[in-house]
């Protein structure tokens, strides 16, 4: 599987460039290490290819948690990563038994990393068993799904976050500074878009609706609409869309490539695209005393910058180590995450809406 410039294996390989969990704020990490030293433990539920090789290498350089426990379908799976990462047997759940994780201290967090469907399923059943939650994105199959979850973590009184791992990441922060305090004047125009070109599996979930929600669009288009948000720092109000198929055969379940245009308070011009089909990953933005761009703006690595045609020169970090290190502070000092669940179902609002207008060839409010 291929995204933009870089590969998910080259994201893998290039995982240990960077400087780690380094963008939490130094008052709040010292808060957090003053209160409470301990690391906290997170258990990651669905150990495929995102789990096993972005997130557990990640927990390699966390500061405030590790990889304490693991849940999986696979008891060969089990074994392994019991040995890789050295998890204790009684840290190892399947789907079955997952619930009895209520009375394992030892767990924190649980990181919900499977297929988009059983995403609500296992944030609700990870909240009600008293532990706090990452669920990836797409956070859900739609709003409602969405809502559901946060409620229930609310009422299980547990912090909810989406793997929005952009928000730690320096250019992505810098595009959000630039955008929304104004720095080179009013944002005026936005174009952004997120793709690779599928050659996976035919079989995978990932095309099949029930179990995607979607495909492009819920995968790669949910980047872009979250560019288009952060750089505005407004939200969306309406939506119209189209989309074009060229290997039906393939995507007959879910989209394949998705344009859209995104209608903002502020009138300005908001164009994106998501594909299965086209290696995008770039935000462009124009604002009234110049512009600014990231490309590639939504891999794992390697995310290069320019403002007025100049570099950022901006380091790479390990994303998802500072976002799972800012989670875990966030649950020792009780305080909402910079991505709750409203950011993920935020999203999952514009995406809906998206689809209505699809099907309904028209501007649908979001
Ligand atoms: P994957 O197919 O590689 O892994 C999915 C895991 O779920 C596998 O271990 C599989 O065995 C398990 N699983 C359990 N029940 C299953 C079922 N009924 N059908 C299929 N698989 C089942 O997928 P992935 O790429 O690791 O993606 C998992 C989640 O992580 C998705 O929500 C995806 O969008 C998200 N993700 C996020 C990022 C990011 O950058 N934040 C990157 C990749 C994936």
């Amino acid at each position: 599987m291929k995204t933009p410039t870089t590969s998910r294996r080259n994201f893998i390989r290039n995982g240990a460039i960077g400087a780690g969990a380094l963008l939490l704020s130094p008052a709040l990490s010292a808060l957090a290490e003053s209160k409470d030293n301990k690391r906290l433990g997170i258990a990651l539920v669905g150990l495929g290819g995102y789990a096993g090789g972005q997130l557990a290498p990640a927990l390699q350089h966390t500061k405030n948690c590790y990889l304490a426990g693991i849940v999986t379908g696979t008891p060969a799976k089990g074994d392994d990563w019991s040995k890789k990462y050295n998890i204790p047997k009684k840290n190892i759940y399947n789907y079955q038994n997952f619930d009895e994780i209520a009375k394992n201290p030892d767990i924190d967090i649980v990181y919900v990393v499977l297929p988009v469907s059983m995403h609500k399923e296992y944030t609700i059943r990870a909240a009600r068993a008293g532990k706090h939650v990452i669920c990836e994105k797409p956070m859900a199959l739609n709003a409602a799904e969405c809502r559901e979850m946060i409620a229930a973590c609310k009422k299980a009184d547990k912090l909810l976050s989406i793997g929005y791992r952009l928000h730690f990441e320096p250019h992505t922060q810098e595009v959000m500074r630039l955008g929304q305090k104004q720095i080179l004047g009013k944002v005026t125009k936005v174009d952004t878009a997120n793709g690779f070109t599928y050659n996976g599996d035919p079989n995978a979930w990932r095309l099949k609706k029930a179990l995607a929600g979607g495909g492009g669009l819920m995968d790669m288009g949910i980047y872009a609409i979250q560019g288009a948000r952060y750089t505005l720092g407004q939200e969306p109000i309406a939506v119209k869309a189209t989309q074009e198929k060229t290997r039906p055969e393939l995507f007959k379940d879910v989209d394949e490539t998705v344009y859209w245009e995104l209608k903002f308070p502020g009138g300005q011009k908001v164009t994106g695209k998501s594909s299965y089909n086209h290696d995008w990953s770039y935000l462009k933005a124009q604002a009234t005393n110049g512009t600014f761009e990231l490309q590639p703006a939504y891999g794992y690595d390697g995310l290069d910058g320019k403002v007025n045609g100049k570099p950022m020169n901006i380091p790479n970090i390990i994303q998802q180590a500072a976002q799972m290190d800012d989670f875990a502070t966030c649950v020792k000092l009780k305080k909402q995450s910079r991505v709750p669940g409203k950011e993920g179902l935020k999203d999952m609002k514009v995406v809906d809406a998206i689809y209505r207008s699809l099907d309904s060839g028209k501007w649908e409010t979001i």
